[in-house]
């Protein structure tokens, strides 16, 4: 069996370092080609003592510079590059087999989309670039026959659930998808909770553990609503089509309901490690570390409606996908500028919701035809959701 190369993008976060994880208990199958992150010059030189990749990609010259210094020291051959240039380069290096794409946000984008040009097997878990661009990353995807494996657990859970064909899966026969929400952190506060509550609180997820803007998303339940539009590009179906289940003990992590009555659900422990490993190994199985799933200790499986009063962004998800267009490029923007205001307290929670929508009607909706139209969108959101931010006061 060939090793397959991979490059980790985003290798220093949460998705990064559970993926590193997986591929550390299956030497014979997987090599790291590259590594990246942002800032976690530290990090990433541990990481690179640890699995010896090729290259390794920070945000800045400067971090570059101190991460070389460090690999120097220490006798490892390295090559330390930085910025976005360097990203699309190992994305789409001869070399690699798969590429994790695992930055946050829009950030992932161009890095993705090289990946997906360059044909390449993709584990994606930077949904906001599909949110943002999903039609030009599964054309890019399709023209290239590069392999989009979700790593998104809900994904993934569908993935799993729906017949497999040579390209992937069909989605022929399918009534509806039920997308499994966990609810977040503040599922059961009240309008008035919701109002006062601080970002610590609505950084603790009860059943995962994550980045903060993913945290964050969740206790908006903008994380479903994000995952809502993937659902959408991902397996090319309509967005009435898919159902919200709040499902709050993360057991099943989403299924499909078929014509013929039958619903067919992936269950699992909430832990990314089983998704990774999955969308690492399919067509194969190979272990990931994850305990087996004991039923009996499952205290009981419980699904209700999501309550699209109280969590908003869930609704704007819906509507913006229904619009088309930029409308999801301006949604996700708008939501990315909020949630770091929010954790740097400069808004409230419930205004994160009103920001967002503010921003959504007064901006222009274009065909998302081509990447120059999409970052602009994208770039005009911010602009314009940054300007409302500083109309308020918290
Ligand atoms: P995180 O904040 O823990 O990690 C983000 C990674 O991206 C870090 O390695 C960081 O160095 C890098 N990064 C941040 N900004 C960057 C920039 N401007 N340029 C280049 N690199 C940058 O985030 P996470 O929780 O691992 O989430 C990563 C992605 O996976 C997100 O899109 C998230 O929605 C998705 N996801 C995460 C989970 C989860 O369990 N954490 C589950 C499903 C999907
Ligand atoms: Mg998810």
């Amino acid at each position: 069996m060939a090793v397959r190369a991979i490059a980790v993008l985003g290798s220093t976060g949460s998705i990064g370092l559970s993926t590193l994880d997986v591929i550390a208990r299956h030497p014979d199958r997987y090599s790291v080609f590259a590594l990246t992150a942002h800032t976690r010059v530290q990090e990433l030189f541990e990481q690179c003592v640890a699995y010896r990749p090729v290259h390794a990609v920070l945000g800045s010259e400067k971090a570059a510079g101190q991460l070389r210094k460090l690999c120097k020291e220490h006798g490892l051959s390295v090559e330390v590059h930085h910025g976005p240039d360097a990203l699309n380069q190992v994305a789409s290096d001869t070399a690699v087999d798969t590429v994790v794409a695992a930055i946050v946000g829009a950030a992932g984008l161009l890095s993705t989309l090289a990946a997906a040009q360059a044909g390449k097997r993709i584990l994606l878990a930077n949904k906001e670039a599909l949110v943002m661009s999903g039609q030009l990353l599964m054309q890019a995807a399709k023209a290239s026959g590069a392999l989009i494996m979700p790593v998104d657990s809900e994904h993934n859970a569908i993935f799993q659930s729906l017949p497999a064909t040579k390209e992937g899966v069909s989605t022929a026969g399918i009534e509806k998808i039920l997308l499994t929400a966990s609810g977040g952190p503040l599922r059961n506060l009240t309008q008035e909770e919701l109002a006062v509550v601080t970002p610590q609180q609505a950084l603790k997820h009860p059943n995962w553990s994550m980045g903060p803007k993913i945290s964050i998303d969740s206790a908006t339940m903008m994380n479903k609503g994000l995952e809502v539009i993937e659902a959408c590009q991902l397996f090319d179906v309509n967005v009435d089509d898919v159902q919200v289940v709040v499902h709050p003990e993360s057991i099943i992590h989403s299924m499909v309901s078929y014509a013929d009555g039958s619903v067919i659900a992936q269950m699992g422990r909430p832990d990314m490690r089983t998704p990774i490993a999955h969308a690492l190994a399919w067509p194969e199985r190979i272990s990931s570390g994850v305990q087996p799933l004991n039923l009996f200790e499952v205290s009981g499986l419980h699904f209700e409606e999501p309550d699209t009063i109280r969590f908003p962004l869930l609704r704007l998800a819906f509507e913006a996908q229904r619009e088309g267009g930029t409308a999801p490029t301006i949604l996700n923007a708008a939501n990315e500028v909020v949630v770091d205001a929010f954790l740097n307290e400069r808004v409230a929670f419930l205004q994160l919701s009103e920001l967002v929508e503010q921003t959504l009607a007064c901006s222009k909706i274009s065909p998302a035809s081509d990447l120059s139209t999409i970052i602009e969108a994208d770039s005009l959101a911010r602009e314009t959701v940054q300007r409302l931010i500083t109309q308020i006061a918290v």
